[in-house]
């Protein structure tokens, strides 16, 4: 007799962190694995199967769901990351609570496809246009956190000061610019006070996030970080994605962001830089030394011809790596992996800076801990239950011998060859289709034609 909150799953290859495994059985109960067994051939009688390479859950540690409405739309053209800004802004004009709890439980619907088992939400649209609260002024959070559910996948919403639209002074920035106005609360102490009515639950953390060093005026970074710091949340920022924003705290501080920020306590080992791209060598000492984490968006980067962030040097200096996909160019954890590694190999002229275990870390352990999701992510009894399996045997992935299971993961497959994911023991992507949103494509195209309408 099996106890309803119990299941037993059978796993024809698994990655154990530093090995493919063949034939394991996980015992899963209340949501966790209770227990691992290797040797195992065969399936035992009631074991649901899963054919194919199971990883851990991969992690998206840093998403904008809304910027989901911009893919293709963006890619007419030419510009910058500055031009890029102002197609995304009129987006972001047009999203109400309800046009953005649509798109964000499709969004993620995608992702549970592509075997993303939690997502970091750098969430910044708190307000009406022009910056007039709902009438809950945490409506767009809590639309957020809604949608993870319905979509199935756990979720840190990580809830973002944003009050200026240049640098200035130590006390004030530059006043935020018409679309910015529903990203301002005013002031760090006004964040904090909404921030602290919301709620976590099983699926939902929550967490802090500084836009910018663009967006907080330096003399309010500490009420940030100390809101963080009295509760160990996660704590994410945007971090030199740019060289304007470099010479601009150079011209306002006299100093990089990197400095600004750790003078102002906001770096240490529940700080994750996001981007961390334009840095200098003292830069990689303060981010490496503090145990500051790096979440590294290669699909984006390279999309909004950011540069190339100096990831290894960073994670030999101390920071771990984690990966997001932040504006949805494309939704595929593996291939932000890769990318790490190539752009790496084409810089460098040199192969394997990272091995696909390391590269699996990142988009899976890592990526959790940087979340607050200090429980997940790893295979082994005691861990939340998430999980996923990418096919060996697609036009992709069929061929090499099942030990290089990893590395086909990692350099071969796609989004496309998640055959399964489980998250909190519960089949949320089964055979490939999505178990409780039934229309993925419908569900994107609708919400996105809703916010051009
Ligand atoms: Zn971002």
């Amino acid at each position: 007799m099996t106890h309803p909150h119990t299941r037993t799953y059978w796993l024809e290859q698994a990655w154990l962190d530093t090995h493919v495994e063949p034939g394991v059985v996980l015992e899963v109960a209340d949501g966790r694995i209770a227990a691992l067994r290797t040797g195992v051939p065969t399936p035992p009688p009631g074991a649901e199967i899963l054919r194919g390479l199971t990883l851990p859950g991969l992690a998206n540690a840093h998403s904008h769901a809304f910027h989901r409405a911009l893919r293709s739309t963006v890619q007419v053209g030419s510009g910058t990351f500055w031009t890029w800004r102002e197609v995304m802004y009129s987006i972001a004009d047009r999203l109400t609570p309800e046009t953005y709890h649509a798109l964000a439980r499709a969004v993620y619907a995608e992702m549970a496809l592509a075997g993303v088992t939690a997502v970091g939400e750098f969430h910044y649209v708190h307000h009406a246009p022009g910056g007039t609260p709902y009438a809950d002024p945490n409506a767009m959070g809590e639309a957020l956190i809604a949608a993870a559910a319905e979509a199935g996948i756990r979720i840190t919403l990580l809830d973002t000061v944003y009050l200026s639209s240049g640098l200035r002074s130590e006390h004030s920035g530059e006043p935020p610019n018409s679309h910015q106005l529903r990203f301002s609360d005013g002031s760090a102490e006004a964040w904090a006070e909404r921030c602290s009515v919301l709620k976590e639950q099983d699926h939902a953390r929550i967490g802090a996030a500084i836009h910018s060093v663009r967006a907080v005026p330096a003399g309010q970074l500490a009420t940030v970080a100390r809101w963080a710091e009295e509760r160990r949340a996660p704590l994410h920022v945007h971090l030199s994605e740019q060289t304007a924003e470099n010479d601009a705290c150079l011209a306002a501080h006299g100093c990089t962001p990197a400095r600004l920020l750790a003078d102002h306590g906001v770096l240490g080992p529940r700080t994750t830089g996001v981007h961390n791209t334009h840095l200098t060598d003292d830069d990689i000492a303060l981010i490496g030394g503090s145990g500051t984490g790096t979440c590294m968006c290669p699909t984006t980067e390279r999309d909004l011809a950011d540069g190339i962030g100096p990831a290894v040097a960073l994670q030999r200096a101390g920071s771990p790596l984690s990966l997001g996909s932040d504006s949805h160019a494309v939704i595929d954890l593996l291939e932000e992996a890769r990318a790490m590694e190539l752009n790496e190999r084409l810089r460098t002229r040199t192969r394997g800076h990272w091995t696909a275990a390391a590269l699996l870390r990142a988009a899976s352990a890592d990526g959790h801990a940087a979340l607050g999701w200090q429980d997940a992510g790893v295979l082994e009894p005691g861990a939340l239950a998430d999980f996923t399996t990418i096919a060996l045997d697609s036009v992709r992935t069929a061929g090499p011998l099942p030990r290089l299971g990893a590395e086909t993961a990692v350099f071969a497959a796609s989004a496309a060859d998640v055959r399964h994911t489980v998250v909190g023991g519960r089949h949320v992507v089964r055979d490939g289709a999505h178990a409780l949103v039934p229309d993925v494509p419908a569900a994107l195209a609708d919400a996105v034609a809703a916010l051009r309408a």
